[in-house]
């Protein structure tokens, strides 16, 4: 859907006061492109949604990587959620702040949890027993104590795509339900651990409230029991997953989110962590591309555009839709289209049955691609990476040059 920073003016399709054309002619397509503001106004609505409410807003930094957007948050006083050493590396490049930093994922390596403890980040949200016994183990050889909350898996059904489900027992993610009292309880017999929290995170692109509501009161319950046997939790990280309009869903506003968590968090002191990606990031980018060839076909006219799967994959990999629209509304015939890419995948495609009125070197915007797109993309069929562009009112900047082809083969070989 279009964000209010993405709009025609005169037939021109503009990236706030910029239209996308002049962004084509200078860098080149395929190429995201980013509004600060929009970046700014989602981050906007967290921040005074949870006005009086001790809280810390951590970015899903792999919804989008991107150095300028991670400075940008920074700047607004976010903190974030990390899920590699790669991702702390990227925060700490960006400006921001390790102190307020949770590092979530499955398979944390011990040169990762070292790296973390070294730049004393704010919480571990650890995954299983085997690695609270490891965190536990690596924070004693470094003199350290580790703060951990552990994410348990609420099991409910976040009713969303089964790839981006993540708080179903079936899934690999979290601890059970039902361990969760036991681990605590070994966690507090390890020496070099600091119990902080709790964590859960039960999908991503949920488009109704219930499901959050359902794993906070899980959650609460498990916190109850804790405190019963004496153990005091700081802080309650409810993870991210908040869905956007694509094409027809119809998500919760941000505030309402919001308020119905602090609704079922009433009476609740402990500080509240949050982990948006998807809502923060999706609707303030778009994929920028040129139509390369018309081919009709005896059952489909096809528009082969110059951004493939590589470059933006969630129409590939989850049949996602995202909206396509002329960057210029030109006069040509109207025509319906797959939008595909040049890649050897029948599976590599953009948008299927379009109605467009668009001719060779026509460019099109893909838009609602600023999460999961750049930091999902691949080098698939030697294709560099697209360039990155950051637009701030007036001004635009360049804020991931476009990969060429000596840098995809740099480190390689061959056996003489
Ligand atoms: C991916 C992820 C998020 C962000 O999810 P969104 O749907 O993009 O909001 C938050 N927390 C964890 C642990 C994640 O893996």
């Amino acid at each position: 859907m279009m964000s209010k920073h993405f709009h025609y003016l005169n037939n021109q399709l503009h990236a706030e006061q910029v239209p996308l054309e002049k962004i084509a002619s200078l860098y080149g397509t395929p190429c995201y492109v980013y509004s600060r503001a929009a970046l700014t106004e989602s981050f906007r609505q967290f921040s005074d949604a949870l006005k009086g409410r001790e809280h810390l807003i951590c970015y899903a930094v792999k919804a989008n990587a991107n150095l300028a957007v991670l400075n940008v948050f920074a700047r607004l006083g976010a903190g974030f959620d990390i899920v590699s050493g790669g991702e702390l590396q990227r925060v700490l490049a960006a400006g921001g702040d390790a102190g307020k930093v949770v590092f979530s994922g499955v398979g944390k390596t011990r040169d990762e949890m070292r790296m973390a403890l070294e730049a004393d980040i704010l919480c571990f949200n650890v995954e299983s027993a085997a690695e609270l016994a490891r965190l536990n183990e690596v924070a004693g050889s470094m003199g350290k104590k580790a703060a951990i909350s552990l994410r348990v898996n609420p099991d409910v059904d976040a009713k969303t795509h089964p790839y981006i489900s993540t708080g179903l027992k079936q899934n690999k993610f979290g601890v059970a339900y039902t361990d969760a009292i036991d681990l605590y309880r070994k966690a507090r017999e390890m020496p070099n651990l600091k119990i902080t929290g709790m964590d859960c995170h039960i999908g991503s692109q949920l488009t109704e409230t219930s499901p959050f509501i359902a794993a906070v009161e899980k959650v609460l319950w498990l916190v109850d029991e804790l405190a019963k046997e004496g153990i005091e939790l700081e802080h309650l990280d409810l993870g991210g997953g908040l869905g956007i309009c694509y094409s027809d869903e119809t998500p919760p506003a941000i505030s309402d989110y919001i308020a119905a968590l602090l609704s079922a968090l009433k009476g609740r002191t402990q500080k509240l962590i949050l982990e948006p990606g998807r809502v923060l990031v999706g609707n303030a980018g778009l994929l920028l591309t040129t139509v390369e060839y018309i081919k009709p076909g005896e059952e489909k006219n096809f528009a082969i555009v110059d951004a493939a799967m590589n470059d933006l994959m969630r129409p590939a990999l989850y049949d996602a839709y995202h909206e396509i629209l002329p960057v210029v509304r030109e006069e040509h015939e109207m025509q319906t289209y797959e939008v595909v890419g040049p890649i050897c995948e029948t599976g590599d495609f953009l948008g299927h049955e379009r109605e467009l009125a668009i001719a060779p070197q026509s460019k099109l915007a893909i838009m609602s691609a600023g999460a999961y797109g750049m930091s999902m993309s691949s080098n698939y069929n030697t294709r560099p990476r697209a360039a990155e562009v950051m637009v701030d009112g007036d001004s635009v900047h360049l804020v991931r040059e476009r990969e060429t082809v000596q840098q995809l083969f740099a480190g390689e070989k061959i056996v003489v």
